[in-house]
C-alpha cells in the first residue's frame, strides 16, 4: 500500500503535518470532530462582534511557521499596540523587552490562519475518532485504512485513543490547565487606552488577560462596537469551572467596570467559553514519544509547548519523520 497518513485533529499541528506531507507528495487525510478547522485557534462572530476565543495572537519567533505565515499565505497584520500589565487592576506599561516580540493576527480573526493552512487539504469534518484498530502494520479508523497515524489532540485526549489499541507512550508528565474565557460585546466606543491587551504577570488576580479585540485588529468591527476577551487565571478557572455562566460573567464585568467605568458593567452580549485543556503547564518530550520508524506518531502541543508556533513545529516534525521513512 502507498503511504497514506491519517491525522486526528485539524488544529494547527494537524494542518501543519498535512501541509508538509502534501508538499512531499504523501496522501494525508484529516479527521476532525468539529465542523471547522483551527481547534484552539478559533474566532466567533455574533451580532457584529468578533472575538478570538482561544489563542489571541501568533508570534512566529523565527520558527518554521514564520515562512508559511508571512511569505507563503496571505499574511496577517502586525499587532501595533503593546501588552501592558495590571496589578490588582492598577494598569502599568508593559515590559519593553517582551513587547519587542513581533505578534500578528488576521484582521477578520485568528482562525483565518487555520483556514488558509487548510486550503486544498482532505478534511473529514464532524468525524469524532473514538477508537483505532490495528491490522498487521496498518491502522484502521472506521472504514479508512492508513499506513501511518498522527494524533494531535491535547495529551489527555490522545492518551484515551492510545488505550483503544493498548499502546502507551511516556506522556504522563504532560499536564494542561483549564481556562475560562469570557467574550464581551458592548455597543460603546472603544476605550482610549495605549495597549491592545492587559496581562497579570503575577497570575494572582482572577483576570489573567484582557484583550481589546478592536485595538488588536483595527477594522475588525464597525465603529461604536467594542469586543473584549477576558481570560481567567488557571486557579480561578479550576475552582469555578462548573459555575453558571451568569455568575462568571458577573465576576468579570465587575473587573471591567473597575477598569473602564460603570457603563462597562453591562455588556450587550456575553458568552462564556470553557477550555478544559487550554495550554500545557508541563510537557512530555517529543523525542521520547516519537521514535524514528514508528508509524503511530503524536504531534500534540503537550510535547513542544503550548503555543501556535510550537504546535506547528510539532506537526511539521512528525511529517519530517514520516517523509524520512517514506523516501527510504
Ligand atoms: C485561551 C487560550 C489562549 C491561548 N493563547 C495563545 C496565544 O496567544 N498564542 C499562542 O501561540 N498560543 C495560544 N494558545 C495555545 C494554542 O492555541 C495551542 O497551543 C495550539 O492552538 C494547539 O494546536 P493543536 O493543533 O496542537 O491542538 P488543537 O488546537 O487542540 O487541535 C486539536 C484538534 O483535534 C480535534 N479533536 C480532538 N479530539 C478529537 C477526536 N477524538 N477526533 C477527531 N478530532 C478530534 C479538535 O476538535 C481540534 O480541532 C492559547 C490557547 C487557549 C485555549
Amino acid at each position: 500500500m502507498m503511504e497514506r497518513v491519517g491525522i486526528v485533529g485539524a488544529g494547527i499541528a494537524g494542518l501543519a503535518a498535512a501541509r508538509e506531507l502534501k508538499a512531499a507528495g504523501i496522501e494525508a487525510v484529516l479527521l476532525e470532530k468539529s465542523r471547522g478547522v483551527g481547534g484552539r485557534v478559533h474566532t466567533r462572530s455574533q451580532e457584529g462582534f468578533v472575538w478570538d476565543t482561544g489563542a489571541t495572537s501568533i508570534a512566529p519567533r523565527g520558527k518554521r511557521i514564520q515562512k508559511v505565515l508571512l511569505e507563503e499565505l496571505d499574511p496577517p497584520a502586525p499587532i501595533l499596540r503593546p501588552i501592558w500589565t495590571h496589578e490588582g487592576l492598577r494598569v502599568r506599561p508593559g515590559d519593553t523587552a517582551k513587547n519587542s516580540t513581533p505578534r500578528f493576527c488576521h484582521t477578520q480573526g485568528i482562525q483565518t490562519f487555520a483556514k488558509l493552512l487548510a486550503h486544498g487539504l482532505d478534511i473529514r469534518f464532524n468525524t469524532t475518532v473514538e477508537r483505532i484498530e490495528k491490522e498487521g502494520d496498518l491502522y484502521k479508523i472506521g472504514e479508512e485504512t492508513f499506513t501511518h497515524l498522527v494524533l494531535t489532540p491535547p495529551i489527555p485526549q490522545t492518551a484515551q485513543l492510545l488505550w483503544t489499541i493498548d499502546e502507551s507512550r511516556p506522556i504522563a508528565n504532560a499536564r494542561y490547565r483549564p481556562c475560562l474565557s469570557v467574550l464581551l460585546g458592548y455597543d460603546l466606543e472603544t476605550p482610549e487606552v495605549d495597549y491592545h491587551a492587559l496581562l497579570d504577570p503575577t497570575q494572582s488576580h482572577p483576570l489573567t488577560w484582557l484583550s481589546v479585540e478592536n485595538l488588536k485588529s483595527p477594522g475588525r468591527m464597525e465603529d461604536g462596537k467594542t469586543a473584549l476577551v477576558a481570560q481567567l487565571s488557571s486557579r480561578f478557572s479550576q475552582e469555578n469551572f462548573a459555575k453558571e455562566d451568569e455568575w462568571i460573567v458577573h465576576v468579570v464585568t465587575t473587573f471591567i467596570g473597575t477598569l473602564y467605568g460603570s457603563s462597562w458593567k453591562t455588556p450587550s452580549l456575553a458568552v462564556v467559553k470553557k477550555w478544559k485543556y487550554s495550554q500545557p503547564d508541563n510537557l512530555a518530550r517529543f523525542e521520547n514519544v516519537n521514535t524514528p520508524g514508528s508509524r503511530l506518531l503524536l504531534a500534540s502541543d503537550g510535547l513542544m509547548g503550548g503555543r501556535i508556533d510550537e504546535a506547528y513545529e510539532a506537526g511539521a516534525r512528525v511529517a519530517d519523520l514520516i517523509i524520512g521513512r517514506a523516501t527510504q
